[in-house]
C-alpha cells in the first residue's frame, strides 16, 4: 500500500501516479474537492520517482500504471513530466494508461513510440461526458473539436479510447447519436462507459475520500448508453479492462507464435518460420496503413502456413487441422476462429488462379503481405532456394514460360527461377487487394524486372529481353 497523493496503490496490480494534484479545469462533476484536493501542488517526475524508490511499495513489470486521475496530465506545466513518467515505465515493460481532456500533440506521443513493445502497452483515454453541453459541464477543458483530434493517434498505432465517465444523468444520454457518429468517423474501437467508481470494493483498485469510502455516482442512463454504443464499438465499464484486453491479446499472439514455431521449425521449403515472420510483420504494417485492427490479420499471418500440403499433406491442407487445433488450444473465440480459417482458405497464388480470393479486409491484408513476400529481393532469393533444392537452374534459356498461366499447368517447382518469375512473380503485383499492398508490391515488382533485364543483358539473351518487354506491355496497368 502506498498513499501520498502523488502515488497511490492498494496492491502491486495498479499504481496511480500524479505529478500534479489539482486541476485548473472546472468540470461540474469533478471529484477532486471531495477528496480534499484544492489548489495546485506539483512535483517533477524525478521527485515523484524518488518518492517511489524510497517507499517500501513493491511493483513489477505487470503493475498497471495509471495517470490522469488527480490532475490534467497534459496541461502545459506538467505535460513534459507526464511523458517522462510514461517513458520510465514503458522502458520497464509496464502498461501505461493516461486519461486526458486536453489535445495531445503527436510530437509528445512520438517520443514514446520507440519504447512501445506491443499494441496496447500504452493507451490514451480521451475523456468526455457530454458533447452538446460541454460548455456547461466541462468548462475550462479543451474544446471538443481539438480534443477529439487525439483519436487521429489511432493511425499511429496507439489505441485511443473514448472515455465516457462519469455518465451525467439526463445529459450524456442525449448525445448517444453524436457519440456514435464520432466512433464511426474516427474509427474508435474501444469505449469505457460508467459511474465514476463502483461500490464493489473487492474489485475496485482506486481510493476515494479520506474515510476510504468509494465514490459511487450510480446513473440510470448507463445501461441504455452501453447497449446503444455496444453496437458500434467494444464497450467496457472500467479503463483497466481495456488494458487487460490488449495484454491478453498480446499473450494469445505469443502463444500462437510458439505453437507455429514448433510446427514449422524444420521447414526448408521457403514457407517456414522466417517467411511467416516476414508476412506477420508486413501484415501489421498493412493493417496500420489500412486502419484495420491488427489482431485478426496477426492470427491469419501466423497460421497461414501451418497446414501447408507440402509439409502436412492434403488432408490437413483442406481441413486446416493445425490452425484449428492451435486456436482451440489457446482459446481464441469461435467467431474469430471462423474469420481466420475463412481467410486462410482463400490465400495463395494457385487459389487466385482458380478465382478464389479473400473477401474480408483482414484476409486481403495477409494475402497481399504473403504475395509481397514472394517478390522483391526476398522473393527472388526464396524462389532461388526452392528451385535449387529441386535441382532446377536459375536460368534456362531454352525453356520459355507458358503462354498463359493456368491452374492446370501451374507448378511451384518450375523449370527455372526465371521461368517462375514469368509464371508467378511478375503476375503478383496485379493481384494486390489493398492500397498498402499495391504500394509495396509496385516497388518489389520493379526490383524483379530490373534483375531480369540485367540478367538478360549479362547473358546476352536478347530474345528473352524482347520477351520481357512484351510481357510487361501486356500486364494490366
Ligand atoms: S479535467 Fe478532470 S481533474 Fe480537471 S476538473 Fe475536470 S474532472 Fe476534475
Amino acid at each position: 500500500m502506498i498513499d501520498n497523493g502523488y502515488l497511490f496503490a492498494k496492491d502491486e496490480k495498479r499504481l496511480f501516479i500524479n505529478t500534479s494534484l489539482g486541476c485548473k479545469s472546472k468540470c461540474q462533476f469533478c471529484y477532486l474537492t471531495k477528496m480534499g484536493i484544492k489548489g495546485m501542488k506539483k512535483k517533477t517526475s524525478d521527485e515523484v520517482l524518488e518518492l517511489l524508490k524510497k517507499s517500501d511499495y513493491k511493483w513489477n513489470e505487470d503493475t498497471l500504471i495509471t495517470m490522469g486521475c488527480f490532475s490534467e496530465c497534459f496541461d502545459e506545466e506538467n505535460k513534459d513530466e507526464t511523458i517522462k513518467i510514461a517513458k520510465y515505465f514503458l522502458e520497464r515493460g509496464n502498461q501505461v494508461q493516461i486519461a486526458t481532456k486536453r489535445y495531445v500533440s503527436y510530437d509528445y506521443i512520438e517520443k514514446l513510440l520507440p519504447l512501445i513493445k506491443y499494441y496496447g502497452q500504452f493507451i490514451l483515454f480521451v475523456s468526455t461526458s457530454t458533447i452538446s453541453q460541454y460548455d456547461n459541464y466541462e468548462k475550462g477543458t479543451e474544446k471538443l473539436e481539438k480534443r477529439f483530434k487525439n483519436f487521429d493517434l489511432i493511425k499511429n498505432n496507439i489505441p485511443v479510447v473514448l472515455y465516457i465517465k462519469p455518465v451525467i444523468e439526463n445529459v450524456t444520454i442525449k448525445d448517444v447519436d453524436l457519440y456514435k457518429k464520432l466512433i464511426e468517423e474516427k474509427k474508435i474501437s474501444d469505449v469505457v462507459i460508467g459511474s465514476i467508481f463502483t461500490e464493489e470494493e473487492n474489485i475496485e483498485s482506486v481510493h476515494f475520500s479520506n474515510d476510504s469510502k468509494l465514490f459511487y455516482n450510480e446513473c440510470k442512463d448507463e445501461e441504455e448508453i452501453i447497449k446503444s454504443l455496444s453496437k458500434v464499438a467494444r464497450v467496457f465499464r472500467r479503463s483497466s479492462e481495456v488494458l487487460k484486453y490488449y495484454k491478453a491479446r498480446k499473450e494469445l499472439i505469443e502463444k500462437v507464435k510458439v505453437e507455429v514455431y514448433n510446427l514449422l521449425k524444420k521447414d526448408e521449403s521457403g514457407h517456414g518460420m522466417e517467411h511467416v515472420n516476414r508476412v506477420y510483420d508486413l501484415s501489421l504494417k498493412f493493417a496500420r496503413k489500412e486502419e484495420v485492427d491488427e489482431f485478426i490479420p496477426s492470427l491469419i499471418a501466423l497460421l497461414h502456413e501451418v497446414d501447408d500440403y507440402k509439409l502436412f499433406g492434403e488432408e490437413n491442407a483442406s481441413n486446416l487441422t493445425n490452425a484449428k487445433s492451435i486456436m482451440s488450444k489457446v482459446n481464441i473465440d469461435d467467431n474469430i476462429q471462423e474469420k481466420v480459417l475463412d481467410a486462410i482458405k482463400k490465400i495463395g497464388y494457385k487459389k487466385s488462379l482458380m478465382g478464389i480470393r479473400p473477401e474480408s479486409i483482414e484476409g486481403m491484408i495477409v494475402s497481399d503481405a504473403d504475395m509481397c513476400d514472394a517478390i522483391g529481393v526476398t522473393g527472388i532469393l526464396r524462389s532461388y532456394d526452392y528451385q535449387k533444392s529441386n535441382g532446377k537452374p536459375f536460368f534456362d534459356r531454352g525453356s520459355f514460360p507458358d503462354e498463359k498461366v493456368e491452374v492446370s499447368t501451374y507448378k511451384l517447382c518450375d523449370d527455372s527461377v526465371v521461368r517462375h518469375c514469368f509464371n508467378k512473380l511478375l503476375c503478383l503485383k496485379n493481384l494486390m487487394m489493398t492500397d498498402a499492398g499495391k504500394m509495396e508490391a509496385a516497388n518489389r515488382h520493379d526490383i524483379i524486372v530490373s534483375i531480369l533485364y540485367h540478367l538478360f543483358e549479362e547473358e546476352n539473351a536478347s530474345e528473352w529481353k524482347e520477351y520481357l518487354d512484351k510481357f510487361i506491355d501486356n500486364l494490366p496497368k
